[in-house]
């Protein structure tokens, strides 16, 4: 019996005069997947054991750094919208032409190595206060990669009004190969039908459509929107619930229905979204995207930096999960919501990306584990509470 427990010092059977071992494990179908873009989706939904003992709730994570292209949800959204811009004719591979693409990171990652496997250029424009290992990747995937100060989205050089500019000049420049491409994730609905048919679906069969609650947090809105427009017919009963950083409007709009610049409110930190320590979510204005889903979302969490990072820390002290900031920020929220429902709720969030992509900046802050760490979940929540 292979899978008895050997006894220490006990000798598997041989069953020729090899001196090998030999299996009689079955082995399973398996089904090889066609390049990078095959290893997308189908991410694992795992129970973080500490939040879940923790809260009597059980917190499911839907594991999206482990897609294959980009290691990121984004890899969803980067094919979504190139396969449509093919089906619209405006790609041709090989062709010289070129994705634009304005992006705090994970989605020009995304784009830059789906475009080297489909055959297409990308040029990637950035803030520049950003983790430096983004950019970093971004030019060792072969993108050309452009950082910009962070500005208003009012002004002509923030970094999406770059990349929407630079395609148009590419498509004009007569000395250019091929077509500049703008991939324009904030409004392209391309990004939320992409968790509309795939992160739904998938969470819906993963539980067996037993879910109380979705906690996400948006940048572009995709997720929360898509996922939500798939899951809310459902499952009439689903709490979603944004996660919101500081000096994010969203959290207002969903609250009390107004948005305006946090940084003009009278008695709130003078504070925009560019510095805080959580990059990829919390946004100053109302994309398409979150447009979408948005009278679908029914509450929202406010979450600092300092429980950012101290739920960072506990994910990797407790279970060994090493995660990026908007992730922790999901966990956060996930926590809070799981003691206000009360015991017996299952709550899903979403691990964006792994902090091999923050160690620069969030995980700069938030410094190393030591082995003598050891802190209560109350100290998560209540992380850079003034006394
Ligand atoms: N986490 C990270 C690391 C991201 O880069 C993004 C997207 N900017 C998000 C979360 C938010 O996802 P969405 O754009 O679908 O709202």
């Amino acid at each position: 019996n292979p899978t008895a427990i050997r006894k220490p010092g006990e000798k598997l059977a041989l069953k020729d005069n090899t001196g090998r071992p030999e299996s009689t494990v079955r082995l399973p179908d398996v089904e090889i997947p066609e390049g990078i873009e095959g290893c997308i989706g189908k991410t694992p939904l795992f129970k973080i054991k500490s939040l879940s003992d923790a809260t009597g709730c059980e917190i499911l994570a839907k594991a999206e750094f482990l897609n294959g292209a980009g290691n990121s949800p984004k890899d969803r959204v980067a094919l979504n919208i190139i396969k449509m811009a093919e089906e619209e004719g405006l790609l041709t591979p090989n062709s010289g032409d070129m994705i634009y693409e304005g992006t705090v990171g994970s989605t020009g990652i995304s784009l830059a190595a789906i475009c080297r496997a489909r055959g297409y250029l990308a040029h990637i424009c950035m803030p520049d206060d950003q983790a430096t290992e983004k950019a970093d990747l971004l030019l060792k995937l072969g993108a050309e990669v452009e950082r910009l100060r962070p500005a208003p989205i009012i002004d002509q050089n923030q970094f999406v009004n770059t990349a929407r500019r630079r395609a148009l000049e590419h498509t004009a420049d007569p000395t250019k190969l091929g077509r500049g491409i703008f991939a324009d994730q904030f409004e392209n609905e391309a990004n939320w039908q992409a968790h509309f048919n795939g992160t739904g679906p998938e969470i819906y069969a993963q539980t067996n459509g037993h879910l109380d609650a979705f906690v996400s947090g948006a940048g572009t809105g995709g997720t929360i929107s898509g996922v939500s427009l798939f899951l809310k017919p459902k499952l009439p009963k689903l709490k979603v619930v944004l996660a919101d950083p500081e000096g994010s409007g969203l959290f207002n709009r969903v609250k009390y229905g107004v948005m305006f610049d946090v940084k003009e409110r009278e008695g709130t930190k003078r504070r925009s979204q560019v510095d805080t320590a959580v990059e990829g979510i919390g946004i100053n204005r109302v994309t398409a995207n979150f447009e979408a889903g948005r009278e679908l979302v029914d509450d929202a969490v406010r979450v600092s930096d300092e429980q950012a990072i101290a739920m960072a820390r506990w994910l990797v002290e407790k279970d060994g999960i090493f995660v990026g900031s908007s992730s922790a920020v999901n966990c956060v929220a996930a926590t809070m919501l799981a003691l206000k429902m009360g015991p017996g709720h299952r709550i899903v969030t979403i691990l964006c990306d792994s902090g091999t992509r923050h160690l620069s900046k969030f995980w700069a802050q938030a410094g190393a584990i030591g082995g003598e760490v050891d802190i209560s979940l109350d100290d998560v929540l209540k992380a850079g509470e003034k006394e």
